[in-house]
C-alpha cells in the first residue's frame, strides 16, 4: 500500500469511492497510513483516494476549535468510513481551503454551517456526530473527496479560471 500523496491531474482523485466491507487488518494499515501522511503534512485532514485507495475513509486531525477560532490540532486523529453527512444548517459560510493533492491553491469555498455525520470506526462500529462551522467544514472536504469532489468544483468558473495556470502547474510537476 502506498503513502505516496495523489495530486490533482491523477484520476484516482476523479473516482467515486466504494464503500468498505471489511474491517481487517488492510483497513487497519490504511488508517495508519493516511495519519502518517498527516503527520508529515500538515493537514486538517485527508481522505484515502488522495493515497491512492479508492475506498469510503478519510481521517480528521483536529478536535476542537482554539482562540482563534480555527481548529485545535490533536494526537489521535479520527477515522470516519462509510461517512453519510445530512445538513442541519443550510446557511451558507466562505472560508479558504486548502488541500493536500491541489497544493498552493487556497479557493474560497462555501459550505453549510452544520451537519450530522454518520460513519463507521475502526471496528466498524456506527457513531453519530453534529457540528458546525470550523468543525464541519474539514469533515464536508473530506466527505467530497470520496465522491470525486475537490474543493476547486465548488467555486464560480471566474475565479476557476484564475486558478488555471496553478492547476496546469500541478499536473505538469506530478504527471502520473
Ligand atoms: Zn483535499
Amino acid at each position: 500500500m502506498s503513502k505516496e500523496l495523489c495530486y490533482y491531474g491523477n484520476p484516482i482523485l476523479r473516482t467515486r469511492c466504494k464503500e468498505v466491507t471489511d474491517f481487517g487488518g488492510e483497513l487497519k494499515q490504511l488508517v495508519q497510513d493516511l495519519i502518517d501522511v498527516t503527520n508529515t503534512h500538515s493537514s486538517y485532514g485527508i481522505a484515502a483516494p488522495q493515497v491512492g485507495v479508492p475506498l469510503r475513509v478519510f481521517v480528521v486531525t483536529y478536535d476542537s476549535i482554539s482562540d482563534d477560532g480555527y481548529p485545535n490540532g490533536t494526537a489521535n486523529p479520527k477515522v470516519y468510513i462509510n461517512p453519510k453527512i445530512t445538513v442541519l444548517d443550510d446557511k451558507l459560510w466562505l472560508h479558504s481551503e486548502g488541500c493536500l493533492s491541489v497544493p498552493g491553491v487556497y479557493p474560497e469555498v462555501e459550505r453549510p454551517w452544520k451537519i450530522r455525520i454518520e460513519a463507521q470506526d475502526i471496528d466498524g462500529k456506527t457513531f453519530v456526530e453534529e457540528h458546525e462551522g470550523w468543525m464541519a467544514r474539514p469533515l464536508l472536504h473530506e466527505n467530497d473527496h470520496l465522491n470525486g469532489v475537490l474543493h476547486i468544483d465548488r467555486i464560480s468558473k471566474r475565479e476557476r479560471k484564475e486558478l488555471d495556470p496553478a492547476l496546469k502547474r500541478i499536473k505538469k510537476k506530478h504527471r502520473q
